[in-house]
């Protein structure tokens, strides 16, 4: 199984990337930020309780993601692997979805980091606000939030796939097509 973590800021691009990665290699996408947007459409008791928290920028608690999670893996038992994309956010989310992926006889594969610099996140970000849809997309002080969370919270996970020798950083700005000609090259690289 090919597992990859797709890691990076608010806006560095992992959900676009998703796409190309799961037709390319025949993966199933998970993107947690997706799931939780369907589940407000849907009006959902999870979607209420997500959405009091992505209003503010805020995560989500780790145990209601981690169980969601959980059951959209299981929900794909015939599956290549997985792109986990905006999952794992902390170190509870990384350390729960190594237990059970080994509960599962599988494991990680990869973290893939798409590194971009704040600026230009913010800049990405108002300019998908106005096409997206997102709520969270539009306010200047929600993304800014959602960025020092990135920091505070989020960014130490790469910590825990480095030290398990997975964690491969790639260049995130440029051409749509470049950016992903760079993961292609990583993941071939481990394969
Ligand atoms: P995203 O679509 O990945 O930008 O996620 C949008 C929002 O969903 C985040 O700002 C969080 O509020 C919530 N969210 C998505 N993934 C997670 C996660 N792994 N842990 C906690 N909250 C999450």
């Amino acid at each position: 199984m090919l597992n990859i973590v797709l890691f990076g800021p608010p806006g560095a691009g992992k959900g676009t990337q998703s796409e190309r990665l799961i037709n390319k290699y025949g993966l199933v996408h998970l993107s947690t930020g997706d799931i939780f947007r369907a589940n407000i459409k849907g009006e959902t008791e999870l979607g209420m309780l997500a959405k009091s928290y992505m209003d503010k920028g805020a995560l989500v608690p780790d145990e209601v993601t981690i169980n969601m999670l959980r059951s959209e893996v299981l929900n794909h038992p015939d599956s290549n692997g997985f792109i986990f994309d905006g999952f794992p956010r902390t170190n509870a989310q990384a350390v729960a979805l190594d237990a059970f992926l080994e509960s599962l006889n599988t494991t990680i594969s990869v973290m893939l980091a798409l590194e971009v610099e704040e600026e230009e996140l913010r800049k990405r970000l108002l300019l998908r606000g106005q096409s997206s849809g997102r709520p969270d997309d539009v306010n200047p002080e929600i993304i800014q939030n959602r960025i020092n969370v990135y920091n505070n919270e989020t960014k130490p996970v790469k910590d825990f796939y480095l030290a398990q020798g997975k964690f491969v950083s790639i260049n995130g700005i440029g051409e749509i097509d470049e950016i992903s000609n760079r993961l292609y090259t990583a993941i071939d690289a481990i394969k």
